[in-house]
């Protein structure tokens, strides 16, 4: 009889390229026999897990991810020492503030010096969230595409550029978007006029970790999108690690609250949900440069340094959220499938954990790193 497998991953953000890795890296896959095959429509972490801030912590999580949260920040530790993370994907660890701004603020609270990027004298507030040793950062699209990377080195992976039209036990059928696929981000895939012939491949394990477009593959599961803009900033410093949860009032009464995430070599500066709904593909997400601009016009209230500096990325993606728990959706659907998606707002801190537990889901039979009881999909469909 053939036990061979061919695993079938559709999706390759943070959570498909983490589960591609702790795949073949597990002891149960035969590098010989079995195959290993990532479907991505518009390109590795063309989508949230290219565009977030990267942001991990370990503490900020419920009681359904905790256990997963603590595993998945002790494996980016890791990851970090295997791979020098720290110089590949700008892993470093990070104080973590609140910051209460006032632009006339009287009596100014004191500043961590670290923070250049905050004029101290309009900070009325601060209060510690997190330190050294209980938050951390990554670039996220330079993780994904390392640790893809690190898997290919490991086993024969089939990228596939294709857009999986449908999920069935033991198959997918799919399109494919262009012959000549490499992950690159300067690669231009616009229009699903592209999308052509339809193919089919048989899978042994199916594992959907489209994010929000997970819906689309695994009807009724209910899973959404909401789009977020954020901008980099060039700053002229080298950037101590800190990320600043803010609020700020201005001279005029208003008021604004960016959070800033502070990258070696750039400021991240994220900004506030929307309403547009999905594009069919990830790389047709629209940005709205209004949107951004508004984003640097808050920024620039902090410091004359960010004023006088120019926005070296505008970009836009959706959030994957759960509008059944609010949770991550992750296990076993039917005989074959699998599911991990919906991981809002901390799919970077969870990917590893989520690549890691999947492994164990797929090739051992049962999970045994964190406790994932609360995550399962059953009570996630309409
Ligand atoms: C602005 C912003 C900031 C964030 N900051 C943080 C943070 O600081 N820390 C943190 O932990 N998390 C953060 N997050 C959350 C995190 O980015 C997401 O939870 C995570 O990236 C989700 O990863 P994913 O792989 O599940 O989905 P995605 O990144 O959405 O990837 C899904 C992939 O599937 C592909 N795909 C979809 N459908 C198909 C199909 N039919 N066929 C083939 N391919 C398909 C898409 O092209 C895409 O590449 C942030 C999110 C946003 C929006």
């Amino acid at each position: 009889m053939d036990d061979s497998r061919n695993i079938v991953i559709i999706g390759g953000g943070v959570t498909g390229i983490s589960c591609l890795y702790f795949l073949v890296n597990h002891p149960k896959f035969n590098r010989e026999r079995d195959t290993i095959t990532l479907f991505e429509s518009s390109g590795i972490a063309s989508a949230a897990s290219g565009k977030a801030s990267g942001f991990l912590s370990l503490e900020w999580h419920g009681p359904s991810t905790s256990s997963l949260a603590s595993l998945s920040y002790n494996l980016h530790k890791q990851l970090a020492d295997e791979y020098n993370g720290q110089q590949k994907w700008g892993y470093r660890s990070l104080d973590t503030w609140s910051i209460k701004a006032d632009e006339k603020c009287t009596y100014p609270d004191k500043l961590s010096p670290d923070i250049e990027w905050i004029e101290p004298s309009i900070v009325e507030k601060v209060t510690r969230l997190g330190n050294k040793k209980n938050s951390a950062q990554v670039h996220p699209y330079k993780f994904c595409h390392a640790i893809f990377e690190e898997a290919s080195k490991i086993a024969n992976v089939n990228l596939v550029k294709g857009h999986v039209i449908s999920v069935d036990e033991n198959e997918v059928e799919y399109r494919l978007i262009g012959d000549d696929y490499a992950p690159d981000e300067d690669e231009e895939i616009t229009s699903v006029e592209e999308l052509h012939t339809i193919h089919s491949m048989e899978a042994s394990h199916v594992i959907v970790a489209a994010g929000p477009w997970t819906p689309h593959l695994i009807p009724n599961l209910r899973i959404c999108g909401a789009r977020i803009h954020s901008i980099t900033v060039d700053l002229p410093m080298r950037l101590n690690g800190n990320a600043v949860f803010s609020e700020i009032v201005y001279a005029d009464g208003t008021i604004g609250a960016p959070e800033f995430y502070a990258r070696e070599d750039e400021l991240y500066v994220c900004g506030e949900f929307d309403d547009e709904p999905l594009p069919e593909l990830s790389s047709e997400t629209r940005i709205d440069q209004r949107r951004c601009q508004a984003i640097k016009e808050c920024a620039d209230h902090f410091h004359p340094v960010i004023r006088d500096s120019n926005v070296k990325v505008r970009q836009a993606c959706y959030l994957p959220i759960s509008n059944a728990t609010g949770a991550p959706v992750i296990g076993k659907i039917g005989s074959s499938i699998y599911v991990a998606a919906a991981h809002g707002c901390w799919g970077i801190t969870l990917g590893p954990g989520t690549g890691k537990v999947l492994s164990e889901m797929v090739l051992d039979g049962k999970v045994s790193s964190a406790n994932i009881d609360l995550l399962d999909p059953e009570g996630s469909f309409v």
